[in-house]
């Protein structure tokens, strides 16, 4: 009998996470987990470990550091608290896989040391891959360390590359849903809520990259994460607007075929792929009928009242921090508009102007990473409290 695989779950309590859980639950003989990591929703995590009963559970925020311990180091739970736990985790012996489902730069330090321990890593947290994407590949080329994306759109893509020779492959089209405001004028784009906003027509995700997938700089961030995770350059990745979200992205070969990889807007099904580790595995969940859809339909990106997709070309063509300054002024604008201080069309406005001002680094390294993220977030912070 083969032992069960160790799973970590960097971010359990979120959209990702427990979904994450569900697919352990759903195939007991072959995953359990390892540890369980949140940010602060103790009342969650503690739920989830004494379900899923974990070696090692870590908060993200110390302030709950003794509720935790106080319910779980009675049953034997060894329980941590801060960033720096959470990093120094990943060299767990007791770690297979690490899959990265915290939201933002957060993620960056856990998957650069899940890397250098040789895990293998199932990528939610795209941002890692925007924010040092030239880092971790080249990270990776040195580490018995792998990477399987969890994002819909790169799961299609990788199984569309299956059994594909690389030389093979003329372009990668990475499909968008056009978010909650597809449809909406600039006037009308102007005045929208955050309710509006989080009200997103196919996904039910967590609250930043529903908003990300407002502005489609999701869309922006995917293309850059194509380009790391695929090694395809930035002209020869674009995005299709399809509504229906039903095929999850496509590969264009040489030849003229295209390959598509359909289902339904589910996150289970990337999730499972990756922790299966390509093996497919059987389930009892709820198929794509494709007489359900009878239209699926293709529209171009409207970059005018959508400019934040090319942010995804820019960035890749100044290249160094660039991607990381987008990132961070990102989280912060992001952030303020959840929290009604500005307006939904500030955020590109905020992420415009910390691209002006933060300087810029051709080769970075980590360290540049660390200050350019946080120069970012104090500028930004600073447009949005001088504005009010
Ligand atoms: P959520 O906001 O739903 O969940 C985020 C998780 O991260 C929560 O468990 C949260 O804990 C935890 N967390 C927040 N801050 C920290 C921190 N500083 N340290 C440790 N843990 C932290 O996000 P999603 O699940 O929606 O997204 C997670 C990642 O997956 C993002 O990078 C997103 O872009 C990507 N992704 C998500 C998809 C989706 O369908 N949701 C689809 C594709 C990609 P707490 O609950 O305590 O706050
Ligand atoms: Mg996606």
């Amino acid at each position: 009998m083969t032992s069960r695989k160790k799973i970590a779950i960097l971010g359990s309590t979120g959209s990702i996470g427990t979904q994450t859980l569900d697919i352990i639950a759903e195939y007991p003989g072959l995953f359990e987990v390892g540890l369980l990591v949140a940010g602060s929703n103790v009342d969650l995590l503690i739920q989830q470990a004494i379900k899923f009963t974990p070696r090692h559970v870590i908060i993200a925020d110390d302030r709950y550091y003794s509720k935790l311990s106080e319910a779980l180091s009675p049953r034997g739970i060894k329980v941590a608290s801060g960033a720096r736990a959470i990093a120094d985790a990943m060299y767990l012996e007791e770690i297979d896989t690490v899959v990265t489902a915290t939201v933002g730069y957060s993620g960056l330090e856990p998957t650069i040391n899940a890397i250098k321990a040789g895990k293998r890593i199932a990528l939610a947290n795209k941002e890692t891959l925007v924010v040092a994407g030239e880092l971790i590949t080249s990270l990776l080329k040195t580490s018995s360390s792998d990477i399987i994306p969890v994002d819909s759109e790169h799961s299609a893509i990788y199984q569309c590359l299956a059994g594909e020779a690389s030389d093979s492959v003329k372009k990668l089209i990475i499909t968008a849903s056009g978010g909650p405001f597809r449809t909406k004028s600039m006037d009308e784009l102007r005045h929208v809520t955050v309710k509006d906003a989080l009200n997103h027509p196919n996904w039910s995700m967590g609250a930043k990259i529903t908003i990300d997938s407002a502005t489609m700089l999701n869309k922006a961030f995917e293309i850059i994460e194509a380009r790391w995770l695929f090694g395809i350059k930035p002209e020869n990745i674009e995005a299709v607007v399809h509504p229906q979200s039903i095929i999850h992205s496509m590969v264009e070969f040489i030849d003229g075929a295209v390959k598509a990889q359909l289902g339904l807007p589910d996150m289970h099904l990337p999730i499972r792929y990756a922790l299966g580790d390509t093996t497919r595995l059987a389930t009892t969940a709820p198929a794509l009928t494709l007489a359900d859809y009878s239209t699926l339909t293709f529209e171009a990106p409207d970059t005018g009242r959508f400019p934040c997709i090319n942010l995804a070309y820019h960035a890749l063509s100044r290249g160094g921090n660039t991607a990381c300054i987008i990132n961070a002024a990102n989280e912060i604008a992001v952030a303020a508009f959840l929290h009604e201080r500005i307006g939904f069309l500030e955020i590109k406005d905020i992420i415009e102007s910390s691209l002006a001002r933060i300087p810029f680094i051709a080769s970075p390294t980590y360290d540049d990473y660390v200050n350019t993220n946080a120069a970012t977030r104090e500028y930004a912070e600073s447009l949005i409290n001088n504005k009010i």
